[in-house]
């Protein structure tokens, strides 16, 4: 059982006409997400939307009333990415509104999952079964997530793809769409060229903290990888990321991600040089920690085999024949 937390929503303004909505999340180590309220034609664009989970709804209001805004005030509801915690409410948001979505259209890793949960959820332990997570754990894991859903009112899909190309008309100005895969398919940023900001979602955090959706892509953290370059190309002076203190050293922040991401991979290199393993087994290694659990477990197994598939990608590991589980060894 998580224990929900007790926070407040607020809204903090971050220059005129640019709010941050920090909702609370009932989730370990990650205490809140931010949408962004942008003050336009009489109203504002809303990027990101909180998780739908009890109270939610009443969390945003209480945000939008700090901002002297309500939910009538929104014109247009923006997602940087498909996760729950920055899509969840699109669905409510958008019926009190009365306004559109717009979205990435590589959004299947979570509204086809969301279709249906039992199913994904089925899927994501016979993954951490195959990649050697032992039976009891899966178990274990299987019986927290009983009844539980995804923190997704209702799937609904995006009126209009946001691509490249696609452009956020505010009264801060014009704000352009980069494609930002590798955190999930969905991702994009949003950047004001004018004014150096970046909404940065998930993608640039203000302290690094990897997750990758693994299994909708070839390779997640090779794709992170070059989001980061595409970002790093931009003029930037604040980012708007996802969680957390806008920061403004984008460019330290893309190296320190790089660095990380680089670090985390020679780790299980090294560690698969110790003989056959199987992810699983691996993930204490690529965090340089103890055996994790619950959350913290899958979060680490997920990002143990985007490791594996982005070595297997360069040639540096390979999965070995008819091993059960899956083990990986040097290629
Ligand atoms: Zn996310
Ligand atoms: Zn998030």
């Amino acid at each position: 059982m998580t224990t929900r937390s007790r926070e407040l929503s607020r809204a903090d303004r971050i220059v005129p006409g640019l709010w941050r909505l920090r909702l609370p999340l009932p989730w370990p180590g990650v205490p809140h997400v931010n949408a962004f309220a942008i003050a336009a034609i009489d109203g504002v664009v809303l990027v990101d939307t909180g998780l739908h989970e009890p109270g939610a709804m009443r969390q945003l209001e209480r945000a939008l009333d700090q901002a002297g805004l309500g939910l009538e005030h929104v014109r247009l509801v923006v997602c940087t990415h498909a996760h729950s915690d920055h899509y969840g409410q699109a669905a409510p948001i958008m019926e009190r509104a009365g306004c559109e979505l717009w979205m990435h259209p590589d959004h299947a890793h979570m509204t086809r999952a969301a279709e249906d949960p039992e199913r994904a959820f089925e899927r994501r332990f016979e993954v951490a079964r195959q990649s050697g997570v032992p039976a009891e754990v899966v178990a274990e894991a299987r019986e927290a997530r009983r009844g539980r859903g995804f923190g997704i009112a209702e799937i609904v899909m995006p009126d209009r793809d946001l691509l490249p190309g696609v452009e956020i008309d505010t009264d801060l100005g014009v704000w352009q769409v980069y494609e930002t895969p590798g955190h999930a398919p969905s991702h994009v940023v949003l950047h004001q060229p004018e004014r150096g900001l970046l909404v940065s979602g998930d993608h640039l955090l203000g302290r690094v903290s990897l997750y990758y959706d693994y299994g909708y892509s070839p390779d997640p953290a090779g794709e992170f990888l070059s989001s980061l370059d595409v970002v790093d190309a931009l003029d930037v002076d604040l980012v708007l990321a996802g969680h957390g203190r806008p920061v403004r050293d984008a460019h330290g922040l893309i190296a320190a991600n790089r660095g990380a991401v680089g670090e985390r991979l020679e780790r299980v290199r090294r560690a698969l040089a110790d003989g056959p393993q199987t992810a699983y087994e691996l993930v204490p290694a690529m965090l340089d920690a103890e055996m994790p659990s619950g959350m913290m477990l899958n979060w680490g197994l997920t990002e143990t085999l985007c490791y594996l598939r982005h070595l297997e990608h360069e040639g540096a590991a390979a999965r070995v024949d008819g091993a059960e589980p899956e083990q990986w060894a040097p290629a």
